[in-house]
């Protein structure tokens, strides 16, 4: 297996016409870790991925990979393998010879590519299959055989578009497993492409939240959940409240935001002006039911939705200037002091739970 390589994005852009897909974005994923590039449709996620591979042409800015500055080499000369989400493989050779093909392109001899193919197929605990075509394989299946076709050329980095999209809910979380196992056996740069929080998160040494062809956070999924940097990662990631307001006092530690026509919060982690419009974060599973014991740190509002989820209770509630303000708490919590729709409740959280976002200069 070959060496994992550090990739480098630095200042790149893609301008199709009248569009900017991606705007001067730079990052720096390190050798070896596994990257997840997240965010809603169109946010510029597959042209950035298909930029790295060489399948898509960069407007301006360069991409290293490793060492060697690939921003014009064609995709076989990068170093880097993709495997598409529509896996693409062709239905009349067989599995064998699909994940062959590149190497037969090469000019690689016959037994030697078939032996190459039926070890990657063995990486992939697909060598049992390999004599049957395409068709005669499940989903799943298949795309193992896609894994094992862009793993033959030894890659520094295996790129992959929505790998998981076309999965049944159970086999995607098994195919998910598969896919750590395999970037952690060869520890080669993986980089691949998502919509989905959850699958992120499961997956990631570094996450990279994407939104309308910028980059709002690149870090460790801890941090992006625990210290989202902008609101638009706050609500994205869905484990945060987000309040706007403007600042009417700020000390070193943190400010006091006021709510238009509604209440006051204070929260931590940012150094701001007075007057300054800024956006807040309270974490939703911190939240509990009952008065606060300092000012800023809760309110009292009208519950609008209850949702029974087994271990918690999932509430909705609106006041103080705030609309669809969740918190989910446990159910023992919950059934101790009941609330129904159209009660009025008091909510309130710790000064830990409530922290300073940041926003990004356009
Ligand atoms: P994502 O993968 O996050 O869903 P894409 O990278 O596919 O997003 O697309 C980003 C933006 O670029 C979208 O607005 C999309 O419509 C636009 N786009 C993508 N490919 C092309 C193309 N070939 N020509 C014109 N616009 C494109």
């Amino acid at each position: 297996m070959s060496k994992a390589a550090a990739i480098d994005i630095a200042s790149v852009s893609k301008v199709y016409g009248a569009t900017t897909a991606v705007h001067a974005i730079s990052l720096k994923v390190p050798a070896g870790s596994y990257c997840c590039l997240l965010g809603p449709s169109g946010c510029g996620k597959s042209t950035t991925l298909r930029m790295i591979a060489g399948h898509e042409s960069i407007s301006s800015g360069d991409i290293r990979l490793g060492n060697t500055v690939v921003t014009d080499l064609p995709p076989a000369r990068r170093g880097t393998a993709m495997m598409f989400q529509s896996y693409a493989l062709f239905p009349h050779i067989d599995v064998t010879d699909n994940v062959a093909f590149s190497l037969k392109m090469k000019g690689v001899a016959k037994d030697e590519r078939r032996a190459k193919a039926l070890e990657m197929l063995k990486l992939v605990q697909m060598d049992p299959y390999a004599t049957r075509r395409p068709a005669q394989l499940s989903g799943g299946q298949q795309q193992r055989v896609a894994l094992a076709r862009a793993l033959i050329t030894d890659p520094e980095a295996l790129l992959l578009d929505e790998p998981l999209s076309a999965l049944d809910p159970f086999l995607k979380i098994r195919m998910r497993a598969e896919l750590k196992r395999l970037q952690t056996t060869l520890g080669i740069t993986f980089v691949h492409v998502t919509h989905s929080q959850e699958e992120a998160m499961a997956l990631a040494d570094l996450i990279v939240v994407m939104n309308d062809g910028r980059i709002e956070q690149a870090a460790h999924p801890r941090e992006v959940f625990e210290r989202p940097a902008t609101a638009f990662v706050a609500r994205f990631m869905g484990d945060h409240n987000v309040i706007s307001g403007r600042v009417t006092a700020a000390t070193e530690s943190g400010v006091t935001v006021a709510v238009p026509s509604g209440g006051e919060f204070t929260a931590t982690g940012g150094v701001r002006e007075v007057g300054e419009s800024i956006d807040i974060a309270v974490r939703t599973d911190k939240v509990r039911i009952g008065a606060s014991d300092a000012p800023g740190l809760g309110f009292t509002g009208i519950v609008d939705n209850i949702e029974y989820r087994g271990a918690s209770v999932k509430l909705t509630v609106s006041g103080a200037g705030v609309q669809d303000f969740t918190a989910i708490v446990s159910d023992a919590a919950f059934f101790a002091a009941p609330v129904k729709v159209g009660d009025a409740a008091s909510l309130a959280w710790g000064p830990e739970d409530s922290i300073v976002l940041g926003r990004l200069d356009s």
